[in-house]
């Protein structure tokens, strides 16, 4: 997306974005306040801690869910890589929320964008979404028998409606969107306006579509493709949710498969993950006793935010590590013992319920 810095926010890439608020202004986001979070029923762990920051139509589901409307939930599974990492994880338990307060939900592997972005063969990426990622996202919370579950390139509806889109855009705004576009990203991007908006081909309702902050551009071209479709197709422009990056662990960057040091895989070996945790940046003091004396950095802290996004459920637990942290009652090695073993013991859940995963895909259906 161009800015007036001229910055991109690129869905293929991974850009750092270092201010929050500047993003929501500048791309025209919706803040995600207090007011908005009450509305929201049982709201999950990124919401009450504003890891999720920000919105576009909101209103719109936060009424079909308290006035019991049909609405959908959609997000898809980019099956270049044979993990995830936690950033998707993210996006999953958002999805699983909306599930479970009435969405109809859509899970579509991106197998034509894999093949078309990252030159993945569809054989190879069918294998990975079946083997791996499918069984991950439901591990992760995504409930089998309410979804609704498609490969792109076996989706012919989604496949027209792309065509049919193709018409209403021109390359200068996917560039002014995106930076520089292949033709590779060209079918993508097509696809991807295609797969959230297509529910709304059988009915108009509207839909939520949970994603990390890199993914604007396409929720911002799919909305204007609703406005300029209307006459045709009547779709509401979808709804959409933003979570702040989950950051790398050197505490610059967000987590990226480019950099492998730089992230926590899902699953990892626990010598793996133990090293990884106990050379994470933190926001500790030089020596003990100055830690002792002035507190540490939470705000700053990687080890925190993992506990903040990932670790730890209890609300009053995670305000007294803040709050021993700040007055110098607790020492990193401490919280890096602690990350490491809830880290541990979520990696060993995750794997089991993997396996049970594992055993429902022969039952599942793919729409077509
Ligand atoms: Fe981070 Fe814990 Fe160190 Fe505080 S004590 S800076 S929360 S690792």
């Amino acid at each position: 997306m161009a800015e007036k810095s001229g910055v991109y926010i690129d869905p293929w890439g991974a850009t750092l974005i270092e201010d929050y608020r500047r993003v929501i202004e500048e791309f025209g986001l919706e803040p995600f306040t207090d007011e908005v979070l009450n509305q929201l029923p049982n709201p999950n762990l990124l919401m009450r801690r504003k890891v999720v920051f920000a919105h576009r139509d909101l209103k719109v589901i936060i009424d079909a869910i308290v006035n019991k409307k049909p609405f959908y939930a959609l997000t898809g599974i980019m099956p270049s890589a044979e993990k995830i990492h936690f950033g998707t994880k993210m996006v999953v338990e958002n999805l699983a929320y909306f599930q479970k307060q009435g969405a109809k939900t859509y899970l579509l592997v991106a197998d034509l964008e894999a093949a078309s972005t990252r030159g993945v063969s569809l054989k190879e990426a069918r294998k990975r979404a079946l083997n791996f990622h499918i069984p991950a996202y439901i591990a992760l919370g995504v409930d089998p028998k309410k979804t609704i579950f498609y490969f792109q390139s076996e989706n012919r509806k989604v496949m027209n409606l792309a065509c049919e889109l193709s018409k209403r855009l021109t390359m200068s705004e996917l560039q002014a969107a995106y930076g520089v576009m292949t033709p590779g990203k060209v079918v993508a991007a097509l696809l991807d306006y295609s797969d959230i908006l297509h529910p709304q081909l059988e009915e108009r309702i509207p839909g939520i579509i949970p994603v990390g902050i890199d993914q604007d551009p396409h929720i911002r071209l799919a909305r204007d493709l609703a406005r300029r479709t209307k006459v045709q197709y009547g779709f509401i422009p979808p709804a959409s949710i933003y979570h702040k990056y989950t950051p790398a662990l050197d505490g610059t960057l967000k987590m990226s498969k480019s950099r492998p040091g730089s992230f926590i895989e899902l699953p990892e070996e626990p010598e793996s993950v133990e090293k990884k945790l106990w050379d994470a940046f933190t926001g500790g003091r030089e020596t003990v006793a100055k830690q002792r004396e002035l507190g540490g950095k939470p705000e700053i802290c990687v080890v925190f935010e993992l506990f903040k996004q990932h670790l730890i459920e209890r609300d009053e637990k995670l305000n007294e590590i803040y709050n021993k942290c700040k007055n110098g009652d607790l020492l990193c090695g401490e919280c890096k013992t602690l990350a490491t073993e809830l880290m541990n013991k979520f990696m060993e859940e995750f794997q089991n319920k993997l396996e049970r995963a594992r055993d429902l895909i022969p039952s599942l259906q793919f729409i077509k």
